[in-house]
């Protein structure tokens, strides 16, 4: 305010400066004429209205004044030529207002577009760099997940899976069911590998009840089931389910990465299930479950390297049902298996985890007892001998009964380690034939019975 009342000022002193210091009044009249123009214009401009009522009262005076001093038509032209220049100008400024309105409209329109715009930009880039990260970590779980054909049993599966996926997934836990072969009514047991946090746990066990409950929810969709914050993904064997995977605790936005790895995994799972029964099958013989032969053999080799490396005992024996070719052509070869069945299982039943048992022949078993000495080898063969004995094999409606012979040979591991070198295969080898030739003697003898090798002193 005060800087246009200087102004002001500054003009009116200019003004009277010209007037007084002119000798033609008409010519400082039409100067000063012009230069009220500006502090009218100028106070106009910045709605000073104030000074521009002031200053037009003060021209008016002036002009009055002038007129008194030199009467002059020419001055009413002048004032007509002042008064369409002062319209000109407020014309001007009225047309440069519009003007500047209308470009700051279509500034602030720009403005708006461009941060719209800027808006757009920033949730794009947000959601491309949000498919930035979920590629670069669908890309890890591909990674991984080609890793995960090198794992050819489930320990290492569930040890691989923890260790690659505990920084790839947020996760509470990951389990693997493997359902049991044979389903019964009752619950049965079924080998879980729980991948917790803190590491793998492997049980074999039945369903809790909530885990029952999830399990008949998946056994009727037969695809994937979603309970609560648990996730099931059955990997099926026909119309069967064969085994479960399920993960819990995750994250809704980690879903898809999930059904991309469930999807490998169901695959992997299908083929170590696969790959472990044709191990099995490869081990274990189908009809009477003890190892086959030559696998039997591989482990009594491995018993034997600790038997000499402890210096234990450990007894062989060679078991033969008596008279079974006669049996087979009286009950039918079907009777005949499954008694060769029985046997075996009355047999398993009779012996220790620890010791193996494996089918020698067509119904010839051979048992190995790691550290046992003869004294109990033998009570053992006894209590074997009895319970076949004792035992009503009932098959079809055909109740039968059989005995069997037995041979018995030791291994002393003591003895063994003070020797140079020991060929375990040629030992394996002797041992058997000596448990062979110990059985003959039992069935030359009258057979149910069980005999030591010649060679072994009774104590
Ligand atoms: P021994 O008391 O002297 O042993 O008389 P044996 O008749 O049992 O004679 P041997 O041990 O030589 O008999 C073998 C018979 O066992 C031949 C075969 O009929 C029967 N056998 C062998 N393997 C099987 C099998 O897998 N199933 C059935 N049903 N019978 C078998
Ligand atoms: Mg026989
Ligand atoms: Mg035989």
């Amino acid at each position: 305010m005060r800087r246009h009342l200087l102004i002001f000022l500054a003009l009116v002193a200019a003004a009277f400066f010209v007037v007084w210091q002119s000798q033609e009044i008409i010519l400082a009249y039409y100067l000063l004429s012009t230069i009220w123009l500006l502090p009218l214009y100028y106070f106009f401009r910045e709605k000073v209205y104030g000074l521009f009522a002031v200053s037009t009262i003060g021209i008016f005076f002036l002009h009055g004044w002038f007129f008194r001093i030199d009467p002059n038509p020419r001055m009413i032209v002048l004032w007509a030529v002042q008064a369409l220049l002062f319209a000109g100008f407020c014309y001007y400024h009225w047309e440069l207002k519009r003007f500047q309105d209308r470009a700051q409209e279509s500034k602030e329109n720009v403005r708006k577009s461009l941060e719209s715009f800027q808006a757009k930009y920033q949730t794009r880039l947000g959601s491309l760099r949000h498919l930035e990260v979920q590629v670069s970590s669908l890309m890890n779980l591909f990674e991984i997940a080609r890793d995960f054909s090198e794992c050819m049993d489930f320990n290492t599966l569930a040890e691989f899976l923890l260790k690659k996926l505990r920084s790839e997934l947020a996760f509470e836990r990951m389990q693997i069911f493997l359902m049991p072969r044979v389903p019964g009514k009752e619950p049965v047991p079924m080998k879980v590998y729980s991948m917790l946090q803190e590491g793998v746990q492997e049980e074999e066990r039945v369903l809790t009840d909530p885990e029952r409950e999830d399990f008949d929810a998946l056994a009727h969709a037969k695809t994937m089931v979603r309970r609560e914050e648990r996730w099931y993904f059955p990997i099926m064997e026909g119309n069967e389910i064969g085994s479960v995977f399920a993960i819990h605790g995750i994250k809704e936005e980690d879903l898809a990465r999930v059904e991309v790895l469930s999807a490998y995994l169901v695959l992997l799972i299908k083929k170590i299930k696969l790959y472990e029964t044709v191990r099995e099958l490869a081990i274990v013989d189908e009809l009477t479950q003890v190892f086959v032969r030559h696998h039997f053999y591989e482990r009594l080799e491995e018993e034997l390297r600790r038997s000499i490396r402890f210096k234990l005992p450990m007894t062989v024996l060679m078991l033969d049902i008596d008279h079974f070719k006669r049996y087979n052509d009286d009950f039918g070869h079907l009777v005949g298996d499954a008694t060769l069945k029985e046997v075996s299982d009355l047999l398993k039943r009779n012996l220790r985890r620890v010791d193996l048992v494996g089918r020698y022949g067509g119904e010839e078993f051979v048992v190995a007892m790691p550290e046992t000495r003869v004294a109990n080898a033998s009570e053992v063969a006894e209590r074997i001998r009895s319970s076949i004995a004792r035992h009503d094999f009932q098959v079809y409606n055909v109740k039968t009964k059989v005995t069997v012979s037995q041979g018995i040979t030791v291994f002393d591991g003591a003895i063994a380690a003070q020797t140079e070198s020991v060929d375990v295969k040629v030992v394996a080898a002797e041992l058997i034939r000596k448990a062979d030739e110990a059985m003959y003697r039992a069935k030359e003898e009258g057979r149910n019975r069980v005999c030591l090798h010649k060679d072994i002193k009774r104590p």
